[in-house]
């Protein structure tokens, strides 16, 4: 059988961490670009560029990136999010990359949140969007982030619209109900996923 890579994404708080979960329950092998963007802000050649980028501010009282700092100031500023995405995106995907040809197994899964607007469908063979619609996802980052209604908004509006990137997927997986039915979907879907 031919090894399929697949990409895992949804809009913020819509559950692929959730599905993700699940595939690993599954037995499935799970890549997580977030834990690696979370590696890479320890590297040294990315905190130089951190520094030369957005200066001493961006840095804790012991030299490592305030990342709660720098989210607050990339949320409310396109171009300071595409200076940092521009430092921190080729880091993900070099590493993803030599992840995913590092491993034997049949099927990888690779959970990007930003699959489509930072193009890492180059890396996936298919991909599968986890959905719920926006009133949920503002309900679940309500409950999750203790966010007001605006600043959920603010955070998912900041992304590409939930609904063209379902129209991308070549899977989709509707998270707005219960746990149960999103296992279900999977169990439908997996066994059709590298066909
Ligand atoms: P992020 O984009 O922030 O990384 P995510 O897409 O990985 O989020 P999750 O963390 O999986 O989303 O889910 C968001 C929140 O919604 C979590 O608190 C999770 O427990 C909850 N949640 C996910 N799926 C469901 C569901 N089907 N029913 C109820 N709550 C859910």
């Amino acid at each position: 059988m031919k090894r399929a890579v697949i990409g895992l994404t949804g809009g913020i708080a819509s559950g692929k961490t959730t599905v993700a979960n699940m595939l690993e329950e599954f037995g499935y092998y799970v890549l997580d670009s977030d834990k690696i963007a979370h590696q890479a802000m320890h590297d040294s050649k990315i905190k130089k560029q951190i520094d030369e980028t957005f200066g001493d501010i961006a840095f804790d009282s012991k030299g490592e990136v305030d990342r709660k700092f720098l989210g607050s100031v990339v949320f409310k500023d396109p171009i300071q999010l595409a200076k940092l995405n521009s430092i921190i995106h080729p880091y993900v995907y070099h590493h993803l990359e030599h992840m995913i040809a590092s491993r034997h197994n049949a099927i990888v899964f690779v959970d990007v949140p930003l699959l489509f607007e930072a193009k890492f469908t180059t890396l996936t063979d298919k991909n599968i969007v986890v959905y719920a619609p926006k009133e949920i996802q503002i309900q679940r980052l309500m409950d999750r982030n203790d966010f007001t209604e605006e600043q959920a908004l603010e955070r998912i509006e900041a992304q590409m619209p939930i609904d063209e990137k379902r129209d991308l997927a070549d899977f989709v997986v509707d998270n707005s109900g219960r746990l149960m039915d999103t296992r279900k979907q999977l169990l439908h879907m997996l066994p059709h996923i590298a066909e």
